[in-house]
């Protein structure tokens, strides 16, 4: 018997044909079944899917529709909870289901057709079983057959810990876990999924965090403590420095069942988990939780309205929560409902000496051009003398912004985008962090042939520089002199670089080390006892509205990396110390990190926040458009903002003039965007959903845009 089959496949996002199509099939086949189908001259994957009224259209119009080329038979149909997240992500941040359900599959599997994908899973049955017939290669729910007797052994609980997995065994969370660093977040996460490991025999769990490659210790760790007692692969790992084969087998054992816990980037918020019951999002505040393209979405977002969806609990943690999830947290009052989230409380370090003594050198009291003050470098030379480590933070790599000529001011434009090519003194070069558009430092002003060419600015390579000439004569205690090292994006471009480089300081090989914000981020530097941040005034000012948010946040974590060895401060005698230099010693964000008063800079920040309109107290999206000329670009929004207001939805939403992006132009392609606010997520829902249909057609008629993308509740505006 042949029947119709509505199946998904990877349409682009503008084609217009956002839903399934229509493919006939000998068999029938459950709804998310992957299957191999013929779209023009290609064979594509696609995934059986829910709207036969559409197809039976289709079929009743005559068109001719084609067979379904194969299907991958020894897959378990997707179920029915992902395909709701799928639809859900789709429609929230205006993209095409099939857009987000293929992209939400691993590449590879996309490329395999079924025999390739049965030998596959033979091979790996035989790997795993040594002898398994063919017939057991069916996925199994993932139940571990030999559970040895004894119980992975966590770390001792603190009070404050057993009571937080007390709370979270008892309510149903949402949970925001707000600890200090150090306060043993890592340890209520994997004990919280061994609990739950353990109460269900076949229940999964994922463990997100933001960047893999800053914490590959994490991965290590829960392997050693959960592999003994549930067997090797109950623990995958899901992130995009995979090999793709790596990432189909993670994505199989999750999907199948066998593992039963995945620890991943935001990507793997999508990844199939028939059984998930607990969703863990580490340092929930981070970023890089936002995907930047495609479908814009928010991981940390999605955990939430997943856990909702599948009935998993979600744990977020942070010592600095995003100011959305710490306004969903805020208790109940006369005049708020109560928060969603439920907050959990850990403000004591573990074994850690107290939190740094935070110290602010006033630049405005310091001789022009002083780049580190001299008590900063009296204190660092100090410090070394004493066999202590020290962390430089500057959030700019490269070693200057920008290559200038006094003569006829030339600068070092990139020639492509509206920004400055960075110099690179280590290997000559002038290179545009926006294009990648890399060319070499000329001899001489290009302009007016002055050979007297200066960098101006700074970043990490010339702090490196610098210090190597001012901590000159300065001893470690065994009569060295102090080693320097730089970790930014530069420095760790080569696989395991990074690693190389981190294992170096955890050594104690390295006495400073110089970075970006990539230094500040979990590791666990046992003997720093003074962190400088340097040259962060930039975001107190600035025009992006979450900047201080985010300044807080780097500068509360780079000080959480002071002092983690109380044992080895104490015996010194010195409290550890954070450095800021500013020309705003008493600016309140200053003020809260003296205090390590994260509660009283959110309330602050949220009241502003509130006075405002802005986020979380309303929602935004952005359309951005591309194009050769900014002109097309702007009068591209302009027509759709004009013919938006009869939309449903706009009468209860401010749409802002088009405005050129911050850096307008990035490899030759001018970008701008347009604001839309309202105080209802509902409205701006409904809103953003009809004006789709009317950006394809206006998109059509301005031939010259080469794009445009919606980007919903974005991070920088
Ligand atoms: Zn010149
Ligand atoms: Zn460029």
């Amino acid at each position: 018997m042949t029947v119709i089959l509505s199946v998904l496949v990877p349409t682009p996002a503008h084609s217009g044909v956002g839903g399934p199509l229509s493919y006939l099939s000998e068999e029938a086949l459950p709804k998310g079944t992957l299957v191999r189908v013929p779209l023009g001259h290609r064979e594509l994957l696609g995934i059986v899917w829910d709207g036969e009224t559409e197809a039976h259209a289709q079929a009743k119009t005559g068109l001719i529709l084609r067979p379904i080329s194969g299907v991958l038979h020894p897959l378990l149909a997707l179920n029915p909870a992902w395909k709701s997240l799928i639809r859900f992500t789709a429609r929230y941040y205006q993209r095409s289901e099939g857009e987000v359900a293929l992209a939400a599959l691993p590449p590879y599997l996309r490329e395999l057709r079924p025999e390739q994908l049965t030998r596959r899973l033979k091979r790996k049955a035989l790997a795993v079983h040594g002898k398994t017939a063919a017939a057991d290669l069916a996925p199994s729910p993932g139940i571990a057959k030999h559970l040895p007797p004894a119980l992975p052994k966590g770390l001792a609980l603190t009070t404050e810990q057993e009571a937080v997995l007390q709370e979270i065994d008892l309510q149903k969370g949402p949970f925001l876990l707000f600890g200090s660093t150090g306060s043993g977040k890592t340890e209520v996460y994997m004990q919280a999924v061994q609990r739950l490991l353990q109460a269900q025999p076949t229940a999964q769990a994922l463990v997100m965090v933001p960047e893999i490659n800053l914490t590959p210790q994490l991965e290590q760790r829960f392997r050693e403590r959960f592999e003994p007692w549930l067997g090797a692969g109950c623990v995958v790992a899901m992130h995009s420095a995979m090999t793709p084969a790596q990432r189909l087998n993670s994505w199989l054992a999750a999907h199948n069942g066998q593992a039963r816990m995945v620890l991943g980037t935001r990507m793997a918020v999508l990844a199939s988990m028939p059984h998930l019951r607990l969703i863990v999002v580490d340092e929930e505040h981070d970023p890089s939780y936002k995907q930047q393209e495609g479908a814009r979405y928010s991981a940390r977002d999605l955990a939430v309205y997943r856990g909702q969806l599948e009935g998993a609990k979600v744990l977020m943690g942070s010592a600095t929560p995003s100011l959305e999830s710490w306004h969903h947290s805020r208790a109940a009052s006369q005049e708020k409902p109560a928060g969603r989230y439920v907050r959990l409380h850990m403000p004591s370090r573990m074994g850690l000496s107290a939190l740094p003594l935070v110290r602010r050198v006033d630049m405005n009291r310091q001789p022009r051009r002083t780049v580190f003050a001299g008590v900063l470098l009296d204190a660092m030379r100090e410090r070394i003398g004493l066999g202590q480590q020290i962390l430089v933070l500057l959030n700019r790599r490269g070693y200057a912004p920008v290559l200038h000529c006094p003569s006829c001011h030339w600068k070092s434009q990139c020639p492509h985008c509206s920004a400055f090519q960075v110099f690179h003194k280590l290997d000559r070069t002038l290179r545009c962090h926006h294009c990648s558009h890399t060319s070499a430092v000329p001899r001489a002003c290009p302009e007016c042939g002055d050979t007297d060419v200066r960098a101006m600015g700074r970043g990490t390579e010339q702090l490196e520089e610098l210090l190597a000439t001012q901590l000159e004569g300065v001893r470690r205690p065994d009569g060295a002199a102090p080693r320097i090292a730089r970790i930014d994006a530069d420095s760790t471009r080569t696989k395991g670089a990074l690693e190389n480089q981190l294992a170096q300081v955890h050594a104690g090989e390295v006495d400073v080390l110089v970075g970006t914000q990539m230094i500040a981020k979990g590791h666990d530097f046992r003997r720093v006892s003074l962190v400088a941040a340097l040259d962060t005034d930039g975001a107190l000012f600035s025009s992006d509205f979450r900047a201080p948010e985010r300044l807080f946040s780097l500068l509360m974590q780079a000080a959480g990396r002071a002092g983690r060895d109380a044992q080895w401060s104490e015996q010194f005698g010195h409290a550890c110390e954070m450095w800021v230099q500013t020309h705003y010693p008493q600016h309140p964000l200053f003020e809260a990190l003296k205090r390590h008063d994260y509660p009283s800079f959110a309330e602050k920040q949220l009241q502003e926040r509130e006075q405002a309109g802005m986020p979380p107290f309303s929602f935004q999206a952005l359309l951005r458009a591309e194009a050769r000329t900014q002109d097309v670009a702007q009068s591209f929004l302009k027509a759709v903002s004009l013919a938006a207001a009869e939309l449903p939805g706009a009468d209860r939403l401010s749409l802002y003039p088009p405005v050129p992006l911050g850096i307008q132009r990035v490899a030759q392609v001018e970008r701008a965007q347009v604001l839309v606010e309202s105080a209802s997520r509902t409205a701006l829902q409904q809103f953003l959903t009809a004006w789709q249909p009317l950006l394809r057609s206006a998109r059509t008629q301005h031939r010259a845009v080469l794009r445009w993308a919606i980007d919903v509740d974005p991070l920088v505006i």
